[in-house]
């Protein structure tokens, strides 16, 4: 395994409101601050963009960076209901998730469009966390890593400066929010894919997330594996002790 920096990041979807923000987000702050293990994993919280600012207030001047979970591939203009990486930039946002599977299948996201606001992402300072993921029916097809390839190909093609800057999220969609999680053996055997094609355009140091039903009981088992560089975490984000004791394992 090398030697690359793990990460840990919540990914609250659409959940959250003013007052429970603020418990959570203090909880995850103070029990951060007491944790040895920030020395070796950073950590991180994608809020919805209407609470952006409410993270910057409450973890500004932590160890714990924040972040939004899309991004528009245009920096301004006639886009309504779009917002841009300078926007999110404004805000202090470190990362941006892109590429969702929610936003592949319920909004149309092409793995072109996804490359497009990676791309977008990096031109605004951000850090892309690029999601990618085969279905149910892909995963029993048995052409997953055809899948993975395919979502990879135009973000790859925007060359190693760019992906160099990037995370990579593995999450099978059929293991997002079901309570099924990828056996640790099946995760790597992707992650190791995923590597080998960072490897051949020279940026082995990418970090390679994976997301799918992470829980404190689960997370220290799929993170000893060879090529997972830390968690994307959903429902278990939501909550500061369990999302506390997987950083913790990170
Ligand atoms: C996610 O939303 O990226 C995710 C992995 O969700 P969950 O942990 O709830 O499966």
């Amino acid at each position: 395994q090398q030697n690359i920096r793990r990460l840990v990041l919540g990914n609250w979807k659409m959940h959250g409101e003013l007052a429970a923000n603020a418990q959570l987000l203090s909880a995850i702050r103070s029990g951060w601050n007491q944790s040895s293990n920030a020395a070796a994993c950073d950590v991180g919280v994608c809020v919805p963009f209407p609470y952006l600012s409410q993270a910057e207030s409450a973890l500004h001047g932590s160890d714990i960076a924040w972040g939004a979970q899309d991004i528009s591939r245009f920096d301004k203009g006639a886009y309504t209901g779009e917002v841009s990486g300078t926007m999110l930039a404004d805000f202090g946002c470190r990362y941006v998730l892109v590429g969702h599977s929610e936003r592949r299948s319920m909004h149309a996201e092409s793995s072109d469009v996804v490359a497009d606001k990676a791309k977008a992402a990096l031109a605004a300072g951000l850090t892309p966390v690029v999601c990618i993921g085969e279905s149910l029916e892909e995963r029993e097809s048995g052409r997953f890593l055809d899948v993975i390839h395919a979502q990879l190909a135009p973000v790859l093609a925007l060359g190693s400066e760019a992906v160099s800057r990037m995370v990579l999220a593995y999450e099978p969609v059929w293991a997002i929010g079901t309570g099924k999680t990828a056996s640790p053996e099946q995760a790597q055997e992707v992650h190791a894919a995923i590597r080998a094609a960072l490897v051949a355009v020279k940026c082995p140091g990418v970090r390679i997330l994976y997301g799918g039903s992470v829980k404190a009981a689960n997370a220290a088992t799929l993170f000893a594996q060879a090529d997972i560089d830390g968690g994307l975490i959903g429902g278990a984000a939501l909550v500061a002790d369990e999302f506390l004791r997987i950083a913790e394992a990170g």
